[in-house]
C-alpha cells in the first residue's frame, strides 16, 4: 500500500492508531488499487482528540500573534519544500491530475499559512472608542475548539484554509477530512508540529457521516467550519444550532456563467473550461450554467466542443495529463445518470457523455462533457452535478440572463464575459452569489473573501473576513469618573 500513513489519527502531536474504530479503505481512483486501510474514530478517539485541542488552547492564545504566525509561516516554507511528495500524495488521494496538485494544492495551503502568519500585526487588533471622558476598547478574542471537516475534492487545501486562520486568531483546531480523502490533512497536521506548533492544536481524526456529528455535538467545541453538500450544511448547522455554536458553511452550487456576444470568444471558452473540467469538474465554484448570447451560440459551441475534444485524459502522474478519474465510482455513477437524465429530458450532447475508451485500468474516468440547448427547468441545469458536465444555455438580453442566472436556490459564485465594462459591473451587482468574476473564472487567492449566499452557505474563508469567523470581540467600557446613581 504505497500511501499508508502511520496511523489513521494524528492527536497531541503523534499518530495514533484505535483499531477498535470501523475499518475502512482508501483507493486510488485511477485504478482502485488499496492504497491505505485506515480506521475511523471512535467515541474514544474524538474524546482524545477534543480533550487535547482544549488543553493546548489557552497557552496557545496567550502567545503574542507574531509568534503564532511565526510558525505559520515556517509551516507555509516547509510545504513548499515539499510541494512535490504533497502533490503526488493528493493526487494519489484524489486522482487529480499532478499537473494541477503542483500548482493549486499544497501551494493554496502555503498561500493560507503566509498569509494568515503575515497578518499579525493588521489582523488582530481591537478598537479604541472615544466616549467623551470615558472610552471603551475592544479585543478580538479566539473561540476555543474548531471543528473543521472537509470535502473531498480540495483534502489539503481544506485542511490548511480552514487551520491557518483558526490557529492565527489563537483557537486549536480539530480536523476531520471526508471519507474518500483521508490522507493530506494527517500530512498537514505533521508539518504544522514540525514548523513548532506545539501539541494538540491541530489534530485529525479519520470518519464519515456518523463521525462528523460526534465533533458537531460536542459540549466542549465553540465553532463548526463546514465544507460539503447543501443537505449535509442543513444537517450540520442544525446540529449546531442547537447547541448555538458558531458556523461557517462552505456549501454546494450550481453557479451562472455569462457570456455576452461582445465577448473575448476565446478567453469565454477557457473560462468556461476551466469552470467545468478543472478537478474534473469537482469544485463547489464551478460555472456549470454557461449562458451565452443567442449571436454567438453556434460559433460558441464549435470551438467549444473542438478544444474540449482535445482534453488529454490518462494517468494522473504523468505531468501531460489534464483530466483525472473522479474521485469515487459512487460519484462517477452519480455523474452518469445525470447524464441520461440530460439526454432524456431532451439537452442536446455537443459532445463526452460516457466513460472514455481510450483510457486502461479501473479508474473512475469519465469524459468532459458539453450539453447544448438545455432550458431552465432541466434537471442538469437544477441541480448540482459535481462533474466535468458543463449545461450551455443561450438567452437573448441582459434582464433576462440576470433573472434566469438568479433562479436557483444556490449563491455561491457567477461570472460574466463581456467587453462592455459597465455592463459587467452592472450585471455582478444584481447576480446573488457570495464571490463574482469578471472576465475570469474561479480564480480564489487568499487575499480575497470565499464563500457563498442563499443556500450555498455563509461566512467567508480567506482574507481579513475569515478571521471574524474564528474570534469574537469583547467589548470593556472604561470609566474615567465616579458612578452616579439615583438610588
Ligand atoms: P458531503 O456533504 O457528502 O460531505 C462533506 C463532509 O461532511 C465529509 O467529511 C462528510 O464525512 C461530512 N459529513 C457528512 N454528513 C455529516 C453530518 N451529518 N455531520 C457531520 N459531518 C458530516 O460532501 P462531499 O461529497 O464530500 O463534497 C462535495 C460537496 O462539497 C459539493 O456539494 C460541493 O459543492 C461542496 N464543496 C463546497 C466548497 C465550498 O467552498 N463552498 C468547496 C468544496 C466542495
Amino acid at each position: 500500500m504505497r500511501a499508508q500513513p502511520k496511523a489513521s489519527h494524528f492527536i497531541d502531536g503523534e499518530y495514533v492508531e484505535d483499531a477498535a474504530g470501523t475499518s475502512f479503505e482508501s483507493l486510488y481512483p485511477a485504478t482502485g488499487e488499496v492504497i491505505a486501510k485506515l480506521h475511523a474514530a471512535t467515541p474514544a478517539i474524538v474524546e482524545k482528540a477534543i480533550a487535547s485541542a482544549k488543553r493546548a488552547q489557552k497557552e496557545w492564545a496567550a502567545l503574542s500573534p507574531t509568534a503564532r504566525g511565526r510558525v505559520l509561516k515556517r509551516a507555509a516554507e516547509i510545504v513548499r519544500e515539499r510541494n512535490r511528495e504533497l502533490s503526488e500524495l493528493e493526487t494519489l488521494d484524489t486522482g487529480k491530475p499532478i499537473q494541477e496538485t503542483i500548482v493549486a494544492d499544497p501551494t493554496s495551503g502555503a498561500d493560507a499559512f503566509e498569509f494568515f502568519g503575515g497578518i499579525a500585526a493588521a489582523g488582530l487588533n481591537g478598537d479604541y472608542i472615544p466616549l467623551g471622558q470615558d472610552f471603551a476598547f475592544t479585543k478580538r478574542v479566539p473561540l476555543g475548539v474548531c471543528v473543521g471537516i472537509g470535502a473531498w475534492n480540495y483534502p489539503q487545501q481544506i485542511a490548511c484554509w480552514k487551520g491557518a486562520p483558526a490557529l492565527i486568531c489563537g483557537n486549536a483546531m480539530v480536523f476531520k477530512p471526508s471519507e474518500n480523502t483521508p490522507l493530506g490533512a494527517l500530512k498537514i497536521a505533521e508539518i504544522l508540529v514540525e514548523a513548532g506548533l506545539p501539541k494538540g492544536l491541530y489534530n485529525v481524526i479519520q470518519g464519515d457521516r456518523t463521525t462528523g456529528p460526534l465533533l458537531v455535538n460536542h459540549k466542549d467545541v465553540a465553532k463548526v467550519s463546514l465544507t460539503g453538500s447543501v443537505p449535509t450544511g442543513k444537517k450540520v448547522a442544525g446540529a449546531a444550532a442547537s447547541d448555538l455554536k458558531h458556523v461557517t458553511m462552505e456549501l454546494g452550487g450550481k453557479s451562472p456563467l455569462i457570456v455576452f456576444d461582445d465577448a473575448d470568444l476565446e478567453s469565454a471558452i477557457g473560462g468556461a473550461m476551466l469552470g467545468n473540467f478543472y478537478s474534473t469538474g469537482q469544485v463547489c465554484s464551478n460555472g456549470t450554467r454557461v449562458f451565452v448570447q443567442k449571436g454567438i451560440k453556434d460559433k460558441f459551441l464549435s470551438r467549444l466542443k473542438e478544444r474540449t475534444e482535445k482534453i488529454l485524459i490518462g494517468d494522473p502522474m504523468e505531468e501531460a495529463t489534464q483530466l483525472g478519474p473522479m474521485v469515487s465510482k459512487a460519484q462517477r455513477d452519480k455523474v452518469l445518470d445525470y447524464i441520461e437524465k440530460g439526454k432524456a429530458e431532451g439537452a442536446t450532447l455537443l459532445t463526452g457523455g460516457g466513460i472514455p475508451n481510450d483510457v486502461s485500468g479501473d479508474g473512475y474516468y469519465i469524459q468532459p462533457t458539453v450539453f447544448s440547448d438545455v432550458t431552465d427547468e432541466m434537471t442538469i441545469a437544477r441541480e448540482e452535478i459535481f462533474g466535468p458536465v458543463m449545461c450551455v444555455l443561450d438567452f437573448d438580453h441582459e434582464a433576462e440572463v440576470i433573472a434566469r442566472g438568479n433562479a436557483t436556490e444556490f449563491g455561491l459564485s457567477g461570472g460574466v464575459f463581456t467587453s462592455d465594462i459597465t455592463r459587467a459591473h452592472r450585471v455582478v451587482d444584481q447576480l446573488e452569489a457570495g464571490t463574482l468574476w469578471i472576465n475570469t473564472y474561479n480564480l480564489a487567492p487568499v487575499e480575497i473573501p470565499f464563500g457563498g449566499s442563499k443556500q450555498s452557505g455563509f461566512g467567508r474563508e480567506n482574507s481579513l473576513a475569515a478571521l471574524e469567523h474564528y474570534s469574537e470581540l469583547k467589548t470593556v467600557y472604561v470609566s474615567m469618573g465616579k458612578v452616579e446613581a439615583p438610588y
